[in-house]
């Protein structure tokens, strides 16, 4: 990496840093943990960005990807991937592959990662990035919805389109003392970024974590658009 990129890349960390400081009292999170940091730090988010736009990998902005969908803002993918709480060797599934970097980001954490993506041009970028920046990640191109019953039960799920209600089959598929992430709401309405935690005993709570913006969840295959 050249003196220019690291620069970059501590301006970034130093930005997600100040926004977890600025939404410590929605989050409960004062700080960036450190290994979230390290993956943020490792992984290159240019190799998951459409050549027009690298200039502005290192920015803490979602950018478009294609098919009418983006790669998260840095520090939502931050913030998500904290919830999530990973150990090395956790079970993770993620809903919308998308670019691929927040496969890479929980991978590099050291989590065995299922991803699905329902737009296949996507699904197959993904997985020749993946591959090319070396983070091993399970891929399905299919309707994410109802989860990957093959593999459950997972340790963290994490959900990065906005779903208008929490699909009943993630919760299902998560283990006791999992965690789910996902956005709550409608395309152009308020969508609040849930914690749906299940606990020893199978109990479910739900958690309002903050207000958020992402494309949304397709929850039936024949509203998929994207085909541009
Ligand atoms: N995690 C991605 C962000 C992707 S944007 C990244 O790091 O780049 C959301 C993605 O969810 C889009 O690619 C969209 O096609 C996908 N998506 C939407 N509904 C889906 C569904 N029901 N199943 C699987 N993927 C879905």
């Amino acid at each position: 990496m050249n003196i220019q990129d690291e620069a970059r890349r501590n301006g970034l960390i130093a930005e997600i840093r100040d926004e977890f400081s600025q939404t410590a009292g929605y989050t409960g999170f004062h700080q960036l943990d450190d290994r979230v940091e390290e993956a943020l730090r490792r992984v290159d988010r240019s190799d998951f960005i459409p050549e027009d736009e690298r200039g502005a990998a290192w920015i803490n902005a979602p950018l478009p990807i294609g098919h009418g969908q983006t790669i998260s803002q840095p520090y939502i993918v931050a913030l998500m991937t904290q919830l999530l709480d990973i150990d090395p060797g956790d079970r993770i599934l993620e809903i919308g592959t998308g670019s691929g970097y927040q496969a890479a980001i929980l991978a590099a954490m050291g989590a065995r990662v299922y991803s699905v993506e329902i737009i296949g041009d996507l699904a197959e970028r993904a997985r020749r990035q993946l591959e090319k920046a070396g983070y091993e990640v399970q891929q399905r191109h299919t309707n994410g919805y109802n989860g990957w019953s093959d593999e459950a039960p997972f340790d963290g799920i994490i959900v990065t389109a906005a779903s208008r209600e929490i699909p009943p089959a993630l919760v299902e598929q998560l283990k006791p003392g999992g965690r789910l992430v996902i956005p709550v709401g409608s395309r152009w309405g308020y969508q609040s970024l849930m914690l749906v935690t299940k606990d020893a005993d199978g109990g479910v709570h739900e958690k309002e974590v903050l207000g958020v913006a992402f494309v949304p969840l397709v929850r039936d295959s024949e509203e998929a658009g994207g085909t541009d």
